[in-house]
């Protein structure tokens, strides 16, 4: 199984200008890339491979003699990195690659030939880099990403696999549907609701002013490159705040459930307005599900997202009612077939539960005893071995009782 462990590193003056220029040479080789394969795409219809970009890399070294100071493997990672994000959006997993910028955070990987010594780390071109190594590592290293903040803060994120198999999954326990929301951060099928910590909402506000104060000043004046880092410290502590809030909360429920549903966040949004308060939770949102699915999967657990859109909010979970609408600022309402009064979010939550369940039940997984909803007979027997964690519900199954019309397709 593999983890992830981030350190602080403390590179010297020297070694920052050499990072700086490893950041610069894998930014402008993931830029050109993506830009040629942008016009392969145009000219062909078909996009470069992985393979396809390490082969441009001899003669671009040729040309442009300075890329022989980077790294090789550092280069090739981005060649790496940027196939598997145009997989990753082929997919539906993710947006368009984009084009980076050296004004946001940098990063670059190693994807061997790194080694950890006693306090520091040893990075091929850059030397000993001291780092905050305070603590035994168990398993054989595999990459290092190496990444500076917009606050001039330098991290290793080093991946060690174990050679321990994954936890097979099992659906044995408690099941819970989260719904993701806008007054609420996130609701659960079991009735509990999780708002944001008061104090992020203080600090987007400070955030707004300085951003403000910063877009008055002259651009490449000293006041503005100071008021630029200000910024920045104000976002960094913004996203460690909202991290660790989402963090202790992922942490609770899958400690707490067995198997957690939520809906994909790309169905989510087709049905939601845009807006800013949209736009700031969806941040936090795909944050929150990548933790909950590491866990989930860390621990033998299952996680699932619903893969398809159904009415979630409109339907009654006990008698599968549909109502006709049902317009935002109503938070409760009354079932006119079976009388349940429902909370609009929790009710909500309880149809993702149900849905993933049922979905569960499609597939290969047995469900077991799990008890809490009256959708989920006792079926018997136990999962596959090895099986994978997350099931990715199928789009163009029918047979659902939330289930209307012709599927909304996805990306
Ligand atoms: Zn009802």
């Amino acid at each position: 199984m593999r983890n992830v462990v981030k350190v602080r590193i403390y590179p010297t003056t020297a070694q920052k200008e050499a990072l700086l220029q490893a950041f610069g040479c894998a930014r402008w080789w993931w830029n050109r890339a993506l830009n040629l394969n942008n016009e392969t795409y145009k000219a062909t219809g078909k996009g470069l491979s992985r393979q396809g970009y390490n082969d441009l890399l001899p003669a671009l070294k040729q040309e442009f003699p300075w890329l022989k100071n980077c790294y090789s493997q550092v280069l090739q990672s981005v060649s790496l990195n940027l196939s598997r994000a145009f997989i990753n959006f082929f997919e539906g997993r993710a947006k368009y690659p984009n084009f980076k910028s050296k004004h946001g955070k940098q990063s670059i990987q190693y994807p061997q030939s790194v080694k950890l010594l006693n306090r520091v780390i040893k990075l091929p071109k850059i030397g000993e880099v001291e780092a905050k190594l305070h603590r035994t590592f168990d398993g054989v290293l595999k990459t290092v990403t190496v990444s500076m903040t917009c606050t001039g803060k330098y991290y290793a994120a080093l991946l060690f696999d174990d050679g321990l198999p994954i936890e097979t999954a099992s659906t044995n326990g408690k099941a819970l549907g989260i719904d993701l929301g806008l007054t609420h951060f996130a609701i659960t099928s079991d009735g509990s609701k999780f708002d944001n910590p008061k104090h992020l909402l203080k600090r987007e506000k400070n955030l707004k002013r300085k951003q403000q104060k910063l877009s008055r000043k002259v651009k490449g004046s000293v006041s503005h490159a100071k008021a630029r880092k200000i910024v920045a410290r104000v976002h960094e502590r913004i996203i460690n705040t909202r991290k660790d809030f989402q963090h202790k909360l992922s942490r609770k429920l899958v400690n707490e459930n067995q198997v957690i549903i939520v809906e994909n966040l790309a169905v989510k949004n087709m049905v939601k307005n845009h807006n800013l308060a949209k736009a700031i939770s969806d941040c936090g949102w795909s944050e929150f599900t990548r933790q909950l699915k590491y866990k989930s999967e860390k621990e033998g657990k299952i996680y699932l997202e619903i893969g398809r859109f159904f009415p979630s909010s409109k339907t009654c979970h006990v008698c599968l009612n549909q109502i006709g609408s049902l317009p935002l600022e109503v938070r409760s309402w009354t079932c006119k077939a079976c009388q349940t009064k429902h909370d609009r979010d929790i009710n909500a939550a309880k149809n993702i539960r149900d849905e993933g369940l049922r979905l569960l039940r499609q597939s290969s997984v047995q469900v077991l005893a799990l008890g809490t909803s009256a959708t989920v007979s006792g079926e018997s027997v136990r999962p596959k071995r090895g099986r994978k964690t997350s099931v990715e519900a199928s789009v163009r199954e029918a047979g659902s009782p939330h289930y209307i019309g012709t599927p909304i397709s996805v990306g």
